[in-house]
């Protein structure tokens, strides 16, 4: 049977974007299928935070990864707006992670000790904090700072991945469901969808929080599930934090056009998108807390996403044990659009067929499926 395309991903996310531009910048015919609009799920919602030190442990082999593809970004910012004329607006404006107690004082020292020299990190005590980013809570005991720690647009991001696959010679077909998969034998051929079947040498599965429903159709369990997050921004005309602020349960993304970003909260098993007033709440009483003056800015808009998580905290990204022709890349959880330039290169060199002796050795330690 005729196959018209090299591959053919499932998911216009930031993850499935990032893969499709980096097999076209390679010269493969691909074909991406999205339910809705690109960039209309978590990577829409995302804070666009590229936050190597939020959460990941300095020296494991998920931090080298993260750093990794953080690095790429001034690069990448660069081809996108050649491509496409699209500005994602990067930023390397740094984070401080605040501290509130002595104990949490403590323990950041305590994580910068295993952080990479070359990132420069610096611990601020509470009175270089304040000259430091003057309008934070003098309640702080002091601060982290990572200056190389940037941020963008997420759905600027993934749009521009988008458009930059297709004027690379990709297609891509919004408002398309994909709902099962073609199998000839042990191997994947194509995907059944609202407007029929297609067919490719490859299929990649990056449904991001919805990979898990339809890779069950063909008796793939990924142990993954759903985390969503509710988010609000604000404007203001003063400048009031010039680095991200990131604390316990609240951060505070200083954007373009005085524009500040604050989220996000957490709750696992659910699909509901809804926004909760107690979620709200609980930003808005962390986030004042630490930068009061918050308090006078205007209000923007709120709105919530579905994050991918899977059961061993790790992304699944790689070739399907089971399948011949299937490959999966979801479970980014909290860290998709920091991750996604990396996993862009991984899956294109793992369809390749190519050996990444730097990359295989983080692929090593994430999640193996059936
Ligand atoms: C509130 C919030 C804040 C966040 N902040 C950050 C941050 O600051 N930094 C960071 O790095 N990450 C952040 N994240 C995480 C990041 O958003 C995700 O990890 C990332 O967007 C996941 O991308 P994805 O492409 O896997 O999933 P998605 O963006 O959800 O995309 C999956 C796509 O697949 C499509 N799809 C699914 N099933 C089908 C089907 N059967 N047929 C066709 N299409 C299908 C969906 O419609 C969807 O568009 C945040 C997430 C949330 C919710």
């Amino acid at each position: 049977m005729a196959k018209p395309y090299d591959v053919l991903i499932v998911g216009g996310g930031v993850i499935g974007c990032s893969i499709l531009y980096q097999l076209s910048k390679r010269g493969k015919k691909g074909l991406l299928i999205e339910k809705n609009q690109l960039a209309s799920r978590a990577s829409k919602a995302a804070a666009g935070m590229l936050g190597v030190h939020t959460e990941l442990d300095g020296g494991s082999p998920f931090y080298r990864l993260a750093k990794n593809s953080r690095n790429m970004y001034p690069v990448l910012a660069q081809e996108l707006k050649e491509l496409t004329g699209t500005d994602i607006e990067y930023e390397e404006n740094g984070m401080v992670k605040l501290a509130r107690t002595e104990k949490e004082a403590k323990n950041l020292i305590s994580a910068a000790s295993t952080m990479d020299q070359d990132e420069g990190v610096e611990w601020l005590s509470s009175l270089k904090l304040s000259t430091f980013e003057p309008y934070l809570s003098k309640q702080a005991t002091g601060g982290l700072f990572i200056p190389g720690d940037g941020n963008v647009s997420a759905p600027k991001l993934t749009e521009a991945l988008g458009l930059a696959s297709v004027r690379l010679g990709a297609e891509v077909m919004e408002y398309t469901d994909v709902y099962d998969f073609i199998v000839e034998g042990s191997r994947v051929s194509g995907v059944n969808t609202s407007l029929g079947p297609y067919y490719a040498s490859e299929i990649v599965v990056a449904g991001g929080a919805w990979s898990q429903s339809l890779l069950e159709r063909i008796g793939v369990t990924l142990h993954s599930f759903p985390v969503k997050g509710e988010c609000f921004s604000v404007k203001c005309s003063r400048k009031l934090v010039e680095r991200t602020i990131f604390t316990e349960g609240c951060y505070i993304v200083p954007k373009v056009g005085g524009r500040y970003l604050i989220g996000a909260t957490e709750h696992a098993h659910t699909f509901d998108e809804t926004i909760s007033v107690s979620g709200m709440m609980s930003l808005m009483k962390k986030a004042t807390d630490v930068l009061p003056d918050l308090i006078h800015a205007e209000w923007e808009k709120a709105w919530s996403g579905i994050r991918p998580q899977t059961q061993g905290g790790l992304p699944i990204i790689g070739r399907s044990e089971r399948w011949e022709g299937l490959s999966i890349s979801t479970g980014h959880y909290r860290n998709g659009i920091l991750l996604a330039p990396i996993t862009g290169v991984m899956m294109a060199d793992l369809l390749e067929g190519k050996e990444n002796r730097v990359l295989h050795s983080h692929v090593g330690s994430f999640s193996k499926w059936n």
